[in-house]
């Protein structure tokens, strides 16, 4: 027997209805790329959006068409968000912080047929533009003031433009709630990077669980300002939060220091924030330098690596913000585990709760979670043993987008559990931490580099017989690359020539930051160089740039 209740699908654009009808008043406040602040309410967005959304058609998208941007957090990049994924079509949200060549081949596999993106990323886009497949019109998110004088992309259109010539008259389709919304690319994996293509019903489950009181914790009376790129997981899907429940949102568009978000911070009354270590060492080494205070500032969520222990004392102690730290993945929408406290965590010592913070937290409804041994089984939640950290729900991916080999899914005995590539221990409440990763790359200030890539630019120098990349704690960025290299008999390469040899073959920032020349590398039975063998090896090395 079926229940009778209505039958309504879980779509995006229902955020966005919502948001206009009940909280049409409401703020959202961007620092713009023109340098100018710009403010405009939900009932505007709703608006402005629905034009977007018939110029969409104008440009020719139809349904399941990805639209490409490579644009900071505004209002702008916001109107994307439901005009795009509203209309049926797919958002794909581009990291504009990787190297130009990978930009070509995502948008490529993607195939892109729009690409929107703000003028910070103008030269980027021209050195694309002649090489991409399938994008077919470029649009500058701006006016028609601030256009480029004069641009190689052919027939560059204007945002301010498309949005004026459009009617704001528009029906959100209705369809089925498992249609693809957004596309977002990892290069958190080995091999090329993957895509990871969320569904509306995916966005709205995780959008429901991520305001919860013990995740994110986000009210109609909150002022959010999401310092997480929209480019990565839909900014933590803050965006989507911000509409269900009616919050003001605060955009900072490319101005992403500490002084700049500071003045946000104090100008707009901002309650919650949430972003990666890297940026809050910027933002507290700012505040205490000049003496400043956080008067509205409740509660930040870090995530993205792990927090350290004494930043959460800072903004704790110095300055009554409380962190929420939190672990989550491209591959989970992100949202995973909060480390919010239960009682028995909360009445424990001072030094218990600090304990407890340094965990990446329980997960959150919808998420279930394991830690598995080398044999394959389950492993108890004693906070003790540590395994491979496995999950499930229904905003984690399944499989990636378009890639033959289904590999999450396909695991022996794990069938229907995604393999994060992370090693956690579980503790008997629940609290899960990760203690080490077994997939092979490196996360520095919150963004992937590849190390697979850096060995193979290494192995094609004519010098080098063997290379290893590996990750070594750094104080500001959390981990940096270190190359482990094998020279070829009677070789004279110097750490400085290869280095050098980088040049214009990656992104600059992801170069390694010291080369070591050793005798051998280990390897497995298989002839696998071992990576944690390495690690072990060079963790207590100092990086020249530590
Ligand atoms: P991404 O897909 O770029 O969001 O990266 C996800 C990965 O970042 C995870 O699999 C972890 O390796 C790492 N990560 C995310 N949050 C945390 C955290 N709070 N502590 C430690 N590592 C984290």
């Amino acid at each position: 027997m079926n229940g009778l209740m209505m039958q309504q699908p879980l779509l995006i654009s229902s955020l966005l209805i919502h948001a206009e009808r009940h909280h049409g008043e409401q703020e959202i406040v961007s620092r713009r790329v023109e340098g100018d602040i710009h403010r405009y309410t939900f009932a505007d967005l709703a608006a402005r959006s629905r034009r977007m959304a018939n110029a969409l058609v104008s440009l020719g998208v139809k349904p399941s068409d990805r639209v490409g941007t490579l644009a900071w957090n505004g209002h702008r990049h916001m109107e994307l968000y439901y005009a795009v994924s509203g209309s049926g079509a797919v958002l794909h949200t581009l990291n504009p912080r990787l190297h130009a060549d990978q930009v070509v081949w995502i948008a490529d596999h993607a195939e892109d047929q729009v690409l929107f993106f703000d003028l910070s990323f103008l030269p980027l886009v021209e050195a694309i533009a002649p090489r991409v497949k399938t994008i077919r019109h470029f649009v500058a998110m701006t006016d028609r003031a601030h256009m480029p004088a004069q641009s190689s992309i052919p027939a560059l259109l204007c945002y301010e433009d498309l949005i004026a010539d459009a009617s704001d008259t528009f029906a959100w389709p209705e369809f089925d709630e498992n249609t693809a919304s957004s596309l977002c690319y990892t290069s958190g994996t080995t091999g090329n990077p993957k895509g990871v293509l969320y569904s509306h019903r995916s966005t709205l489950l995780h959008t429901f669980a991520a305001a919860l009181p013990d995740a994110l914790n986000c009210a109609a009376s909150d002022v959010i300002l999401p310092v997480v790129p929209m480019f990565h997981v839909n900014a933590w899907g803050l965006p989507y939060v911000a509409c269900m429940v009616g919050a003001k949102l605060v955009y900072p568009g490319p101005a992403l220091d500490g002084k700049s978000l500071h003045e946000l911070f104090e100008s707009e009354g901002v309650t919650l924030s949430a972003g990666v270590p890297t940026v809050w060492q910027g933002l507290l080494a700012h505040v205490e330098s000049n003496d400043l205070k956080f008067s509205t500032m409740r509660r930040t969520i870090i995530g993205g690596s792990a927090c350290p222990p004494a930043m959460m004392r800072t903004f704790q102690e110095r300055h009554g913000v409380a962190v929420l730290h939190a672990w989550g993945m491209t591959e989970l929408s992100p949202i995973g585990t909060v480390c919010s406290f239960k009682p028995a965590q909360r009445a424990l010592s001072e030094h218990g709760r600090y304990a407890v913070q340094a965990k990446q937290g329980r997960a959150v409804f919808g998420i279930d979670m394991k830690i598995v041994g080398e044999d394959g089984h389950e492993l108890p939640w004693d906070g003790q043993s540590s395994g491979d950290l496995y999950v499930r729900g229904p905003w984690v991916v399944g499989h990636y987008f378009r890639m033959a080999d289904k590999s999450p899914l396909v695991v022996t005995g794990n069938k229907g559990w995604f393999p994060t590539g992370d090693v956690a221990t579980i503790d008997p409440l629940g609290t899960m931490q990760i203690t080490d990763r077994s997939k092979d790359v490196i996360k520095s200030g919150g963004e992937w580099i590849g190390s697979i890539d850096l060995e193979n630019v290494a192995m094609a120098h004519p010098q080098v017989a063997m290379a290893a990349c590996i990750a070594v704690a750094h104080p500001k960025w959390d981990e940096r690359p270190l190359l482990v290299v094998v020279k070829k008999p009677d070789q004279t390469l110097t750490r400085e020539e290869l280095l050098a040899f980088y040049d214009g073959k990656i992104a600059r920032w992801w170069t390694p930051d010291d080369v070591v020349f050793v005798d051998a590398i280990p390897l497995g039975a298989t002839g696998k160089m071992l990576k944690n063998k390495l690690r072990e090896q060079f963790k207590e090395h100092r990086l020249p740039t530590a």
